[in-house]
């Protein structure tokens, strides 16, 4: 190679090199890894928009075109404060060439606990470093400005009258004192002006992380949502505010199903297929995943997400309580949400369940992936595929509304051995009844 080639060439290179994408990996799980393109990130106010790929170990093939792919490429944009996501466009790869684009209608949709999605989102509603840092000085220098004031303060007071030192009240007690302002609980006998000038950078870094370093604190660790105790239903609302609606929404789910409307209702198409899967205990309940599994209703495809169980079922069915039901949540293009709930009764061993049972992880949060196990869900239905319907929720915070739910009429068997082993690891993961306020439901007849 000549040497004015050898220039032209280091001098593209370069720049060849920084218009690349920068791959990130985020996730690696059993047949996936999950990547981040550093140089797509679009940071604007509260939302980030990025693009991500989920590189697979095998081909899958694309049931639209056909053809066979390995990398789905995704640009989403996430809102880090609603911590919502809206899948703008989906790029299927096989190697270097695109197999299909599809550009998606955009809907915001929260991001549940240990998706994919939830994955990005924490990487990259993360502040910069750089940032964090900053805000951590200010956050420090504020703390000293209010000592400052604080110590002049009682070196006033003292001089005056003897007065018990506020330290002792912020000491005592965190709770209190994360629920007061900072102003209020330090400077208590205050004068206007080191209150004003004590509030405002506190209010600039967000009240509880300002009481963090003012105190000296470790900070408390967020109460996991669960079903009994602190984490328990009453009080998912008030464990995040993104799960208002578990408190004030007015069609949630589950319900006492009854006094349906009986009428013909549409049949539900199932283009349920075998595939292998991933078990995985959530710690909430026991989440399967399957391959590519479809069904239509009224000429509207919906996408398998994945599936899980309740133990007792969460629904009742005239008057019923069965002893589990198994939820089948799927996802339209346009973001809705619809659960297929299969309900169970005690009577023979049920062969699809006897499998995934088998398969159960030792640890919680740790994936199993059997080779060459393969499982169709259409196992898992009754014969008859005649339903209730209603909308309701998420039965788990957030408690997102807009979800129909399809609640399949005839139950499926289970022994009562299976129960018991899935009871061992959930007694009761079932949300209570929540009240209907006037909502239709229709019955198939
Ligand atoms: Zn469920």
């Amino acid at each position: 190679m000549s040497l004015p080639a050898l220039l032209a060439l280091a001098l593209v290179l370069p720049l060849t090199a920084a218009a690349a994408p920068v791959w990130q990996n985020v996730s690696t799980e059993p047949g996936k890894r999950i990547e981040l393109d550093r140089t797509s990130i679009k940071r604007q106010g509260s939302t980030v928009e990025t693009v991500s790929r989920m590189v697979l170990d095998r081909e899958l093939v694309d049931h639209q075109s056909g053809a066979s792919y390995q990398i789905i490429e995704v640009t989403t944009r996430y809102d880090c404060a609603a911590r919502n996501a809206n899948t703008l466009k989906r790029t299927f790869w096989k190697g270097d060439s695109v197999v299909r684009e599809e550009t998606l209608s955009g809907v915001d949709l929260p991001v549940r606990g240990g998706t994919l999605d939830d994955k990005v989102l924490r990487e990259v509603c993360r502040p910069p470093k750089d940032s964090q840092a900053g805000l951590v000085a200010k956050a420090n220098e504020a703390a000293g400005q209010l000592r400052e004031a604080n110590e002049a303060l009682l070196k006033k007071e003292r001089t005056a009258t003897p007065v018990k030192s506020p330290a002792a009240s912020v000491a005592s007690g965190s709770d209190a004192a994360v629920k007061s302002p900072p102003s209020a609980v330090l400077v208590a006998p205050s004068p206007p002006k080191p209150r004003s000038h004590a509030a405002t950078p506190a209010k600039k870094a967000g009240g509880g992380y300002m009481l963090e370093v003012v105190h000296n604190e470790k900070p408390k660790p967020p109460v996991e949502w669960s079903y009994e105790g602190p984490g328990g239903p009453e009080n998912w609302a008030r464990l995040d505010p993104r799960n208002a609606l578990c408190g004030s929404g007015q069609r949630q789910s589950p319900i006492d199903i009854r006094d349906g409307i009986k009428v013909d209702v549409e049949p539900l198409h199932f283009n349920y297929q075998p595939s292998g899967f991933r078990i995985i205990d959530s710690g909430h309940s026991v989440d399967v995943f399957f391959g590519d599994n479809r069904f239509t209703l009224t000429g509207k495809t919906y996408a398998l997400e994945q599936i899980h169980f309740h133990h007792p079922a969460e629904e009742i069915v005239e008057g019923r309580r069965y002893d589990m039901s198994a939820h089948l949540l799927h996802r339209a293009d346009d973001g809705q949400l619809a659960v297929i709930a299969v309900l169970f009764e005690r009577g023979a061993e049920n062969a699809f369940i006897q499998t995934l049972w088998n398969y159960l992880p030792l640890e919680k949060h740790l994936g199993v992936e059997p080779p060459g196990v393969t499982l169709n869900l259409d196992a898992l239905l009754p014969a008859s595929r005649n339903y209730y319907a209603y909308m309701g929720s998420l039965t788990t915070p957030p408690c997102s509304e807009g979800v129909l739910w399809l609640v399949l009429k005839q139950p499926v068997a289970i022994s009562a051995e299976q129960i018991e082993i899935f009871a061992r690891l959930y007694q009761n993961n079932a949300r209570p009844l929540q009240a209907t306020a006037g909502r239709l439901i229709k019955e198939g007849r």
